[in-house]
């Protein structure tokens, strides 16, 4: 987990200039604002974060998803859940999974920016998927755990054109400029890539 600078809001400022002149009767109603919040991935629990800890964006319209980052949580699956509906926080990530099971917990839309990586550039080009559990207890990378999230890598590498190998599934700490070690040495990346191929 990492905070990230926000852009200006300048798009909300140019969405308002152009509902101005939109007819009352074009603008997307309830219905449409609830669609929005299905998730990305279909087995997915949609899990939505606060809207201060995150960016709202179109991708891939202004910025292409090359990477995806992975991440392990330093605290459980409810207190990460917790942290990222908290406006206070200033933290997100696309998705969580949880150790015992490889339940998937999805709380940003792959549109949108995440605040995962501590570092502007790599926010808006990547998806985050964080892990529960701690970098010095590998019994949390359950057999399950890599399993559902190299599915869940898989079908966002195929959505987004995303190369299945280490030059774009990345660790946190190989992100630039960040003090942060996760996903650690117990993580298996032979592993978890192998899985990601295979899915
Ligand atoms: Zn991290």
């Amino acid at each position: 987990m990492e905070r990230a600078q926000p852009l200006t809001n300048r798009r909300l400022l140019l969405k308002g200039a152009a509902l101005a002149a939109v007819p009352y009767g074009l603008l997307p109603g309830p219905q449409a604002d609830a669609q929005v919040q299905a998730p990305d991935q279909p087995t997915a629990e949609w899990q939505r974060a606060s809207p201060a800890n995150f960016t709202a964006a179109r991708r891939p319209v202004e910025h292409r998803v090359d990477l995806v980052i992975v991440h392990v949580t330093q605290t459980d699956w409810s207190g990460t859940l917790t942290v990222f509906q908290n406006p206070r926080k200033k933290v997100s990530a696309h998705y969580v999974v949880r150790s015992a099971d490889g339940h998937v917990a999805q709380c940003v839309r792959e549109s949108d920016i995440a605040w995962h990586a501590g570092n502007w550039d790599y926010n808006t080009r990547s998806i985050g998927i964080e892990h529960e559990g701690w970098v010095d207890r590998p019994a949390y990378f359950t057999d399950a755990l890599y399993e559902r999230s190299a599915a869940l890598t898989a079908a966002i590498c195929a959505r987004h054109g995303i190369p299945r190998d280490r030059r774009h599934i990345i660790g946190h700490h190989e992100v630039p400029g960040t003090d942060h070690t996760d996903p650690g040495p117990h993580w298996d990346w032979a592993r978890y890539i192998g899985l990601v191929k295979a899915a």
